[in-house]
């Protein structure tokens, strides 16, 4: 949508073929309806949140930073508001309207819009041993074109329109695409009687960590929220933390081997000493109480049977039974609760897909295609992918904007 009113605005000729009934069926399912738009942090803070290839976009965010899609929408009447983390939000609260700024502005330039129209080949010519686009054909017939700007996106979330088309359509043209795979996804454990037992529990304010056990090294740490599902985790914190997984060195050989452990500090507030005074003081106020009737007070009702049973202390027990060493054993587990991670959930459920048509392949000034004139690329479907928190919407923006210059 962005590179149609770049491209109309610019004078050129525009059809904007969508193979849907209707546009931006993923931008309406962003920031869980609300559409975290993009990030008030400084343009070179989107590199540094830009994990896949972030230095490739260098040029298109110099071209369309933040602040001009903000004045976008603000043109097309819509407010902006910054919560936490820095994150731009519509004041309405509201992707729909998000949306309806787009195609009000492309109603408003008159770009035609072709639906339910899926682009199935794109044809070139050679002309002085160079190819250069020329015809399209979708399921609707064919259309000549002299440009072609790919912005079918990624693969996740394919009832959106998502389908990975584009991947095939740019190797049939001889592009490169790097390996695809989840993204920002939530993640699979061993562990799947605890995550069932726990399952819905959300846990907020918690440290996680994830962990490489062989090693022993930290490869991620975050503060927030995360959540417990019937087969594993899931939650912002986790969702940030696949990002990082998905990079790391023999990551799938570290999974096959259960190296992978999320270790998640429950009093993250507490140092482990201040904790055990909490705890000794909750005690003596309950002494003659079972253990499994004493963590109320510390833990969400749902923890606390799993709690006892990693324990390994009677659950019948006394409180004033319980033995100094069995009280650091608690104080241990509530600071390192210990989650082994199996995988990555499927492509499908991921936020964003990481891979795509390889950035050595294209212009990163341009965005046009090293290998086909006149075909040009714009969004997920570049092998390019960042965290959460609005940057991944503006990677769309900026590369959108860039291809829909037109320029050689
Ligand atoms: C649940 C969820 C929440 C998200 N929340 C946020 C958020 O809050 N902030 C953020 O920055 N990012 C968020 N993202 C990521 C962001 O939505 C995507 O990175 C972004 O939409 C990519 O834009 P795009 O234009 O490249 O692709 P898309 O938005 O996927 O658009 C591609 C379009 O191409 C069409 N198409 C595909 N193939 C063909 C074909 N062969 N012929 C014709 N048309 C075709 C599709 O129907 C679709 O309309 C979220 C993603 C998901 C799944």
């Amino acid at each position: 949508m962005m590179a149609a009113i770049t491209a109309k605005q610019n004078g050129h000729q525009v059809i904007l073929l969508e193979k849907m009934k209707s546009l931006g069926k993923k931008l309406l399912i962003t920031g869980k309806g609300r559409c975290n738009i993009t990030s008030s942090l400084d343009m070179g803070e989107f590199i540094k949140n830009t994990p896949g290839n972030g230095r490739f976009l260098y040029s298109c965010y110099q071209n369309y930073t933040n602040h001009d899609i903000i004045q976008f929408l603000e043109e097309q009447g819509l407010e902006v508001k910054e919560e936490r983390g820095n994150r731009i939000f519509p004041v309405t609260n509201q992707s729909q309207d998000v949306l309806k700024c787009f195609t009000k502005r492309l109603k408003e330039l008159g770009v035609e819009i072709r639906y339910d129209t899926q682009v199935t080949n794109i044809l070139v010519e050679q002309k002085d041993n160079v190819s250069k686009v020329m015809e399209i054909e979708t399921n609707q017939g064919k259309i000549k074109a002299e440009k072609i700007i790919l912005a079918t996106g990624g693969k996740s979330y394919p009832l959106t329109g998502s389908t990975g088309d584009g991947y095939r359509l740019a190797k049939q043209l001889g592009h490169t695409i790097t390996d695809i795979k989840p993204s920002l996804v939530p993640l699979e454990s061993y562990d799947k009687d605890t995550c069932q037992q726990l399952q819905g529990l959300s846990l907020k304010n918690v440290e996680i960590k994830l962990k490489d056990k062989e090693t022993e090294k930290d490869i991620y740490k975050d503060f927030g929220e995360m959540l417990f599902t019937h087969f594993g985790v899931s939650g912002p914190t986790i969702l940030s933390s696949s990002a990082h997984l998905v990079r790391y060195k023999q990551i799938e050989e570290k999974l096959k081997c259960q190296d992978i452990l999320l270790v998640i500090d429950l009093k993250p507030a507490l140092s482990e000493d201040k904790l055990d005074e909490r705890i000794l003081r909750d005690f003596q106020e309950i002494k003659n109480k079972q253990f499994k009737n004493s963590l109320d007070q510390l833990l969400p009702k749902k923890m606390i049977p799993v709690v006892i049973e990693k324990s390994g202390i009677d659950a019948y027990k006394p409180i004033h039974e319980i033995t100094k060493e069995e009280r650091k054993a608690i104080v241990k587990l509530l600071k390192n609760f210990v989650v082994t991670i199996k995988g990555f959930r499927p492509i499908e459920e991921a936020i964003v897909t990481s891979g795509g048509v390889c950035i050595k392949e294209i212009n990163p000034k341009t965005m046009q295609s090293k290998k086909v004139n006149g075909l040009y690329f714009a969004g997920e479907i570049i092998d390019v992918d960042s965290y959460t928190g609005g940057f991944n919407l503006q990677i769309a923006y900026s590369t959108g904007y860039t291809a829909g210059l037109l320029q050689t």
